[in-house]
């Protein structure tokens, strides 16, 4: 499908129209991959400063292109599908302040292994939970394999770098009735944490879920971190 970019006016617009309708205590994430630096900036002059990128070859070029415009306070989100041989380089990115998509025990041993080359004071992830079920969806896919994720992070992470923010997912794609699907995913989010929190004493786990047309269900469900792109930058596949 194709998507017509906005103009800096329709920008600042979908922005103000965004946040006057979220509560202030949930974390809005721009989700820039459909656009140039450009428009990074053009939102970053509008006080946005967290953005959200799903290919590390793109982060990096968009990143590097934001410090030369001096766009000192922006955080990045990445967001995408992690492969290991392109971790180091996703860790070397400037500004990288999140990681939403740590889809599995191995990826999270990777990151671990990789962290040197992360510049930063803190890196914060999340985990993936693929509380759809669907197949071409990554992220973890059981209670027990999160569970034995989080168990590795509380062993390793002392003295390291590597901060569990917490956990995200996507609402499902297919189905009859996305409404009712996203909502149900999300639950099964909020379900998750919920456990954590039992067995492993936790405070504090933030939730990272809602996309451009589901961000209002998702906030009803108690989302911490919405990710949104098209609602911002894009005039066609509006929510
Ligand atoms: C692209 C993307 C988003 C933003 O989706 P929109 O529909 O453009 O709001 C959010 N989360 C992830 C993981 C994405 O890949």
């Amino acid at each position: 499908m194709s998507v017509s970019n906005r103009d800096s006016k329709a920008i600042s617009e979908a922005l103000e129209s965004i946040r006057s309708s979220i509560p202030s205590n949930v974390n809005l994430v721009a989700v820039s991959k459909y656009v140039d630096a450009d428009k990074v900036e053009w939102a970053y002059n509008c006080g946005q400063r967290d953005f959200g990128e799903n290919r590390v070859e793109e982060l990096q070029r968009k990143s590097l292109a934001c410090d030369a415009k001096g766009l000192s306070s922006i955080i990045w989100h990445f967001i995408g599908n992690i492969q290991s041989n392109k971790l180091a380089k996703l860790l070397r990115v400037p500004s990288l302040g999140f990681i939403h998509s740590i889809d599995s025990e191995m990826r999270l041993k990777d990151l671990y292994k990789r962290i040197d080359n992360f510049s930063g004071d803190q890196l914060n992830f999340f985990l993936q939970v693929n509380t759809g079920g669907e197949q071409e969806k990554s992220g973890f896919l059981s209670y027990d394999e999160l569970a034995s994720a989080v168990r590795f992070h509380l062993q390793e992470y002392q003295g390291k770098r590597l901060n569990f923010f917490g956990l995200m997912t996507m609402g499902k794609l297919r189905g009859d009735d996305f409404e009712r699907d996203a909502r149900a995913c999300f639950q099964a989010l909020k379900g998750y944490r919920s456990r954590l929190i039992e067995d492993f004493s936790l405070e504090g786990l933030s939730l990272s879920m809602g996309m451009s047309r589901d961000y209002r269900i998702a906030i009803e469900e108690g989302s911490d971190f919405i990710r949104v792109g098209n609602a911002i930058f894009n005039s066609e596949l509006e929510s």
